[in-house]
């Protein structure tokens, strides 16, 4: 065997719970050990330890994200109450990837990754959609209400109040108004609902530059839909603040890179996805993103074929995979049995982090090796090897369910 790839500055490893991070541990042994010296600073972020430290893992490793730029995680248990009684927890935890897209104020992107037989239900999908959801504010951070029965009749109003008390107020609906006006049938259905949300102009700028930092690492377009036609105010100043920081800050990189960004509205945006070839970065706001990275995962094929990546503002990454710990896997495997889960989104989570940290640190071998580990995965399912999940839905004719472990040796085999 030839020698080890040496690495410069290390990632950030980020260790989970249950059936990942059995896998987490075999990946490293099979697959990265044998051909890289590899250099991680590892943050045990699985439950025990969290509670442990009283969270301050995950803290530590967010902010080492912060400093070193590149980081690895593993998925991890987001505790609910059964969960508090399976580990005896001290305390709820928050969610670590809520903690840490807070600590790096990122944006997530989730990409398919595409493997022989694996056929897009669209069928002139043949590259990639990656959707880059803003995930902060909009409905997701709102204040409703029903109005019926007694304040069926309420007069809605958006008050702005200035910190010198000075106040102005936006009409929203006057619902005594159309009762008087005939709105309501006279069958007791007067009322409605009304809803205030809102986002702020410091996350929309992240949220702008994360989506053109990634579209640059990606070498690929980037498009932002939303709705201006119709939210002239609130829609617009999304459409105003990318199209601004696009000019500021990106358009003469994205210019030498060969890459478009464009805006157009998400009616438009929808119709031209689904006749696309893909290959594209979809920017879009809270909901836009919630539907429709579903809809783009389910018609790519498998949640366990789904990689995610953290992109920070500053140009921070951590990778990971968009699937959770597989629990069901997990609680086999602790009986013995032999499982055959996916590992193929936490390898491309390894790949993308080393591939990116070998760009940073100039170290041309080590970004070779992130290529030659996914091609070498793709290989082995294009050749018929693959877990359980796979060969559920590959096409291939000639295909066989490896457990997991085989699967993981068919890949070094072809490495
Ligand atoms: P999950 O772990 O994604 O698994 C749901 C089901 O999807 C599995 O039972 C399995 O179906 C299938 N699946 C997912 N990944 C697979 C893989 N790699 N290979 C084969 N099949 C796969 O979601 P969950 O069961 O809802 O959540 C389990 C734990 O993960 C929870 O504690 C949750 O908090 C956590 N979670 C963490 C993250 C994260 O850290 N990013 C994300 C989501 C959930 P079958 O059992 O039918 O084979
Ligand atoms: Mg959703």
């Amino acid at each position: 065997m030839s020698e080890l790839i040496h690495m410069k500055n290390p990632l950030i490893e980020m260790d989970g719970d249950e059936m990942t991070r059995v896998i987490w541990a075999w990946i490293k042994e099979t697959l990265l050990r044998p051909y890289i010296d590899l250099a991680t600073l590892y943050f045990d972020l699985g439950l025990e330890n969290r509670d442990k430290t009283d969270d301050q893992a995950t803290y530590e490793a967010a902010l080492a994200t912060k400093q070193y730029g590149v980081a690895v995680k593993c998925a991890t248990i987001t505790p609910n109450d059964e969960r508090m009684a399976e580990y005896g927890l001290k305390r709820m935890y928050p969610s670590p990837n809520a903690t840490i897209r807070s600590i790096l104020d990122g944006t997530v992107f989730r990409t398919p990754i595409m493997a022989a037989g694996m056929v897009p239900y669209v069928s002139a999908w043949k590259a990639p959609i990656t959707i880059a959801r803003h995930a902060y504010g909009d409905i997701y951070r709102a204040s409703e209400a029903l109005l019926v029965d007694e304040w069926a009749d309420a007069r809605v109003d958006l008050v702005l109040t200035r910190s010198d008390g000075l106040e102005r107020r936006l009409l929203v609906y006057d619902f005594a108004e159309a009762a008087d006006a005939g709105g309501a049938d006279g069958k007791g259905l007067a009322g409605g609902v009304v809803l205030g949300m809102h986002n702020t102009e410091a996350s929309i700028h992240s949220f702008a530059r994360s989506c053109m930092e990634f579209a640059l690492s990606r070498g690929e377009n980037l498009w932002f839909s939303a709705k201006d036609t119709i939210s002239t105010t609130y829609d617009r100043r999304f459409r105003d603040i990318f199209e601004q920081v696009y000019a500021d800050e990106f358009s003469e990189r994205f210019v030498a890179k060969g890459i478009e960004f464009f805006y157009t509205l998400i009616d438009d945006a929808v119709a031209r996805a689904m006749r696309s070839e893909g290959g594209f970065i979809w920017a879009t706001k809270n909901y836009d993103g919630d539907v429709m990275s579903d809809m783009v995962a389910s018609a790519f094929g498998s949640l366990a074929m789904m990689s995610s990546v953290l992109v920070s503002p500053e140009g921070n990454y951590e990778y990971e995979a968009a699937h959770g710990t597989v629990q069901r896997h997990y609680y086999r495997w602790q009986a013995g049995e032999k499982t055959s889960t996916n590992p193929v989104a936490m390898i491309f989570a390894w790949t993308g982090a080393l591939a990116r940290r070998g760009e940073l640190d100039g170290l041309a071998d080590l970004v070779g090796f992130a290529q030659k580990l996914e091609a070498a995965t793709l290989k082995t399912i294009a050749s018929g090897l693959m877990t359980a999940d796979l060969a559920d839905i590959s096409q291939l004719d000639k295909k066989e369910a490896l457990g997991t472990e085989e699967f993981l040796q068919a890949i070094a085999a072809q490495l």
